[in-house]
């Protein structure tokens, strides 16, 4: 039977898979990208008994965070993994390359990153693992024997949020990886909470998404028009490669200002939807007012004047931008205006970046 055709009661779960939908179901603070994994599994599931869950007994056990060790000298390896194993489910990489597939594929809670390594360091892949939106968000522990005070700060100047020296000692290595794990906790609860971005300090995805079904049903009442500004800030990933992660955090909030200052009335909400990707909500505003608006955005980050090296596009940060403005009928959904902004966001990617499209582009 294939898999779509299968409902989810029919799924076997793997201890791994039980401890995602836990999560799920606990609806604690999940990161997009492990909502993904868990909505990925559930979809892709393969056998066809789930007694365990129809007992509704194992959905409920407390979830094991995971954690990846990074170490090209496997002993090192099984010191760490014999400190957390009973607390933690544990992944390993013996080199750089596969540390970063790894983390991309499997989201780690925390990774404990050897510093010395050959072909790839440490450091370059705690560099390499904040450029990459999947894996940004991933605490990165440094566990090495260079102990002086600038590989230290050099560590931290790169992403990482602690340090530890070898030999480890493995009350101390349980009790930092706990520590930093439950402030993790605490981050994604209160940002979920707040409603608010950590870094931009605009909205998070999650409040961002409730404002529009609420303004859509709001708009499909009233037959007023909605509008939605999608961008994306143009070759994000070259810059982080090129300017280092805190010069992205840094370009990052600068475009989330230049939205705070862009939307003027208090109706309208700006927020960050995705990595580099924003998204302004604009009620009761046409496709014209739309266009006007989302020029002014694209004109604003250019003259913020950003330096972008690395860009073939301009000499500084520029953002390609999708406009799409519906008054909402019955049949139709808010996703439908999210793909219209989309598509056109899509088509200004494909053709140059750095221009506005709007669906007036379209269907003047
Ligand atoms: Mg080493």
């Amino acid at each position: 039977m294939a898999s779509a055709d299968r409902s989810s009661a029919e799924i076997e779960y793997s201890p791994r898979e039980l401890t995602l939908i836990s999560i799920c179901l606990l609806g604690s603070s999940l990161s997009d990208s492990k909502k993904k994994g868990v909505r990925m599994i559930l979809q892709s599931g393969s056998s066809d008994s789930l007694t365990h869950l129809e007992k509704g007994s194992r959905v409920l056990e407390t979830p094991k965070r995971t954690i990846l060790i990074v170490d090209d000298t496997p002993v090192n390896i099984e010191i760490l993994n014999h400190a957390l194993e009973k607390e933690y489910e544990i992944l390993f990489a013996t080199n750089g390359q596969e540390a970063l597939d790894i983390a991309c594929e499997q989201s780690p809670d925390l990774i404990l990153l050897d510093v010395m390594m050959p072909d790839m360091d440490g450091y370059e892949v705690c560099t390499r693992l904040k450029a990459e939106p999947r894996t940004r968000g991933i605490p990165v522990i440094f566990v090495t024997a260079m102990d002086q005070e600038e590989d230290e700060a050099k560590g931290l100047e790169l992403g990482g949020i602690d340090y530890l020296t070898k030999p480890v000692r493995p009350a101390i290595v349980r009790a930092r990886v706990r520590n930093h794990l439950e402030l993790l906790r605490y981050r994604d609860f209160l940002e979920e909470l707040s409603g608010m971005d950590g870094l931009t300090g605009i909205a998070n995805r999650l409040r961002f998404d409730e404002f529009l079904m609420r303004e859509w049903r709001r708009a499909l009442r009233n037959r007023m028009p909605l509008s939605l500004i999608l961008l994306d800030i143009d070759l994000f990933r070259a810059f982080n490669d090129h300017y280092g992660h805190l010069a992205g955090d840094d370009c990052l909030r600068q475009v989330a200002w230049v939205l705070t200052e862009s939307l003027r009335r208090p109706a309208d909400l700006a927020g960050r939807y995705g990595g580099e990707e924003f998204a302004c909500l604009l009620p009761e505003i046409d496709a014209k007012a739309a266009l006007w608006v989302a020029n002014q955005i694209r004109e604003k980050v250019s003259g913020v004047n950003i330096p972008h090296a690395s860009s073939p596009v301009a000499d500084h940060v520029t953002v390609s931008i999708g406009v799409a403005t519906l008054i909402p009928v019955v049949g139709q959904s808010a996703m439908d205006l999210i793909w219209r902004a989309d598509v056109l966001l899509q088509a200004v990617k494909q053709s140059g970046r750095n221009q506005v499209r709007s669906w007036l582009d379209i269907n003047p």
